[in-house]
């Protein structure tokens, strides 16, 4: 099955009473053990629309098998709870996103787990950090803000050689930008509640690996307790089924938005991987099917990017990101404000840095909203 195919169809579970064209919602938390062989119970992670869109998200990946939780941090600390204890070691990237750095920070002390962060997203940055105890590690490509991209390859093959479990927080790009599993990579983490929900209205989080994976991060799952509502779960199957389509149009928004903005006279950098003055876009280009709908920018010297923000019209000023509806957020006054100074510097995150989320609208549409809120901001900057 293709992509689409899959995106539509796969795991639909049959309407078998009056043959409706959609799945039914079971919210049954309570079934006959005559029934089933293993007991069927939401918290389990097995009820019928759980387990039918486990299928078509693992199917998405390339995995064997898969699970749902109430949001991406669900699925984040039970897979990291799940395959490490007192006593190992973890490397992580530096540039992850901002709640998987506070779990580690807050949390993993307590449970005298050891972590390092990269230094270099580079392979041997990574292999630098490596020590006798390390257990797993954790990468996110492209990253938030600035889109610098890990050599997903390069990493799984330095971790196999040393006999250390990969993840990969694979949000930014999605299933139909990039496939990590392919790359090597054991397993593969997503905020549902980005691309794979897609329309700003659902928290969600999903984790692909092996069968045998899989049943080990179950184990830890269950005690913790994270799983998704099934009204939800029925929700995010409806999202899916545009998942190919809505991510293709971002990416090609987003790269001819790049590219406008890269020649504009009023912007001084763009941060895009398909960009190929990005320090990392041959990577990209080797490991990504399409660049993705997120990309950062800076507006020039004396231009007020806050102003520049309220100035907008029709992109919205919003802290999520990946909805079908352009946004736009100032990673320093928000997702990245409670970063210290120095730790900006070292991941490179300016004052004026913006973020931007790119929709599926009319690109023409998005470069007049920009436009339009440059000019206003120049008058007011000649103004003072
Ligand atoms: C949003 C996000 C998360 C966390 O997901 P929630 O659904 O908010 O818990 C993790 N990683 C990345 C890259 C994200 O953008």
């Amino acid at each position: 099955m293709g992509f689409n195919t899959i995106c539509t169809h796969l795991g639909e579970i049959k309407d078998k009473q009056f043959k409706g064209a959609i799945s039914p919602i079971y919210l049954s938390t309570s079934y006959a053990f005559e029934d089933v062989d293993v007991k069927r119970y939401p918290r389990y992670f097995n009820t019928p629309n759980q387990e039918a869109l486990c299928k078509k998200i693992a199917a998405l990946e390339n995995g064997e098998a898969a699970l749902i939780f109430g949001s991406g941090m669900a699925a984040i600390s039970t897979t990291l709870f799940a395959f490490l204890q007192k006593g190992d070691h973890i490397v992580l990237q530096r540039t992850l996103y901002g709640g998987t750095i506070n779990l580690v920070n807050e949390e993993f002390i307590k449970h005298g787990i050891e972590y390092s962060y990269t230094d270099s997203q580079t392979t041997e940055g990574f292999a630098q950090k490596i020590k006798p105890n390390t257990k797993v590690i954790y990468i996110e490509t492209p990253s938030n803000p600035l889109l610098t991209i890990t050599d997903i390859k390069a990493v799984a093959e330095l971790a196999n050689k040393n006999g250390i479990i990969t993840m990969i927080d694979n949000t930014f790009a999605s299933p139909v930008n990039q496939n990590p599993i392919e790359l090597g990579i054991d397993i593969v983490l997503h905020s549902a509640t980005k691309y794979l929900g897609g329309h700003s209205d659902i928290l969600a989080g999903t984790v692909i690996s092996t069968e045998k994976n899989m049943d080990q991060i179950f184990h830890v799952a269950k005690n913790f307790g994270g799983s998704l509502s099934d009204f939800t779960v029925w929700m995010l199957e409806r999202s899916i089924k545009t998942l190919g389509i809505r991510v293709k149009r971002q990416n090609k928004n987003a790269f001819r938005l790049a590219k406008w903005l890269k020649g504009h006279e009023d912007i001084s950098s763009v941060y895009y991987p398909g960009l190929k003055s990005h320090p990392d876009h041959e990577i990209a280009k080797k490991q990504m099917k399409g660049y993705g709908g997120m990309l950062s920018f800076e507006l020039k010297e004396g231009l007020n990017a806050s102003k520049f923000q309220k100035e907008l019209k029709l992109i919205k000023s919003s802290m999520s990101l990946a909805g079908v509806e352009s946004t736009i957020l100032s990673p320093t006054l928000t997702s990245h404000a409670l970063l210290s100074e120095e730790e900006k510097n070292l991941q490179g995150i300016k004052d004026g840095l913006l973020r931007f989320s790119v929709g599926i609208e009319e690109k023409e549409d998005l470069m007049q909203d920009i436009q339009q809120a440059i000019e206003k901001i120049k008058i007011l900057a000649l103004e003072h």
